[in-house]
């Protein structure tokens, strides 16, 4: 006789993008061809069983994510709740440390943590293949936020196949100081400025860097194609990224739409430097190793 747990406690982390190239729109949606990382940045979990039909959400959540019906672990936890009819309900509480609006994909973090947990709570018939499918229905970063590691995304980000990495790479991640950033506005910013974009790779180079294990190859291969958009949309991350390379970092970018930015160091004393460098200058700083595991059960 199985024991199904009352509780499920589960993590799961942010990621950059090491390259990003973004094509033209097909069927409502820019093509993108991207290298995710998961970095050590994470957003916590837990699931409680609850009455019948109860789907509610609790915790104490930063500005700009309410814990209505839009909030996307909440969506996740419906959507399995649609599909498998659970003799019980779920309440979840949630502790968010990835910046949101941040270009981390915090939101579908949460809805992959959600998938998880649920799946595991409910005891549901479902195997990983399975929660990355109801993932990409919920959002083209969900399947990443499952699987971890670093991973090559294609179509709208949400078609992924594992990328061979080595090594560990530390990152310095600083925080927006001017709020975040709405995605669709990056990207209608990306329209104007890139009126026929090309059908969107990524560069060898980059994955051979990443095999390579070496942090110099790597950050000389970093590139972001919505970068120009967010820094005229927020010029003060050309400032940022400046600072972050006059501190001592190999290359910097901003992450995924940002305004978070990511800063590559040579090694795991080099990103304590560039830190506290970047601390002492009024920057909400954050160090963190990457790549780690996707999303996961801590208790
Ligand atoms: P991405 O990099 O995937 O484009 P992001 O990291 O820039 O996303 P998110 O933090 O994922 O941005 O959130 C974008 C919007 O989604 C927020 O403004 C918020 O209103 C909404 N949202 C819904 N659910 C959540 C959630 N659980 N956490 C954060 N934002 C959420």
């Amino acid at each position: 006789m199985s024991m199904e747990p009352t509780m499920v406690k589960v993590r799961v982390p942010a990621k950059v993008n090491l390259g990003l190239a973004v094509g033209p729109v097909v069927s409502g949606y820019h093509q993108i061809a991207t290298v995710f990382q998961a970095v050590g940045l994470y957003d916590e979990l837990v699931a409680e069983l609850a009455e019948p039909g109860v789907c509610e959400l609790l915790g104490d959540l930063p500005d700009g994510v309410t814990v209505g019906e839009d909030n996307l672990a909440i969506r996740a936890a419906r959507l399995l709740m649609a599909r498998f009819e659970p003799t019980s309900g779920v309440r979840l509480r949630l502790r968010k440390r990835i910046p949101v609006a941040g270009g981390m994909a915090g939101g579908s973090a949460d809805a992959a943590a959600a998938l998880l947990a649920c799946s595991v709570l409910w005891d549901l018939d479902t195997d990983p293949d399975d929660l990355l499918m109801y993932g990409a229905q919920l959002g083209s970063d969900v399947p990443f936020a499952l699987m971890g590691g670093a991973a090559l995304g294609t179509d709208r980000g949400n078609r992924l196949a594992p990328a061979l990495s080595r090594g560990h790479y530390h990152w310095v991640l600083v925080f927006g100081a001017e709020g975040g950033l709405s995605t669709p506005e990056v990207y209608r910013r990306f329209d104007e400025l890139n009126p026929t974009p090309a059908s969107p790779s990524v560069p060898t180079d980059l994955l051979e860097a990443l095999t390579s294990g070496d942090p110099h190859a790597v950050a000389e291969q970093l590139f972001n194609d919505l970068q120009p958009a967010a820094i005229s949309l927020q010029p003060k991350l050309g400032e940022t990224l400046e600072a972050g390379r006059a501190a001592g970092a190999l290359a910097g970018i901003v992450s995924g739409s940002g305004p978070t930015t990511a800063f590559l160091a040579a090694s795991e004393s080099a990103a304590l430097d560039v830190a506290r460098q970047l601390k002492a200058e009024g920057h909400q700083v954050v160090r963190v190793q990457a790549p780690v595991a996707g999303a996961k059960i801590i208790g």
